[in-house]
């Protein structure tokens, strides 16, 4: 059961500003200027799990990092690739 608590909300938020609203893997920032003002647009990033949790990772700070919603997608994929291969080393494995 995944429930979205205050501490998830804070976490993310943590991760953003952590690594200055970019994200990590292509640099792209997610910054838009409206009458000279500068804003982010938190829409545009995410905070992702590097180790999912589903593979023992920890919902902590050093666990996350911010992506943009194209590299999310992209590690998303490759994490239910390691998931499902995860699962089914379990089911043969001892
Ligand atoms: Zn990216």
């Amino acid at each position: 059961m995944v429930i979205r608590t205050h501490k998830q909300t804070i976490l993310r938020k943590k991760t953003l500003i952590r690594d200055s609203f970019k994200c990590v893997k292509c640099g792209y920032e997610s910054l838009i200027e409206k009458s000279g003002i500068r804003h982010y647009d938190k829409f545009e990033l995410v905070a992702d799990h590097i180790i999912p949790l589903t593979l023992s990772g920890i919902d902590e700070l050093e666990n996350m990092q911010t992506l943009c919603l194209k590299c999310n997608k992209e590690k998303n994929s490759k994490d239910q690739h390691n998931i499902a291969k995860f699962k089914r080393d379990k089911k043969n494995g001892s």
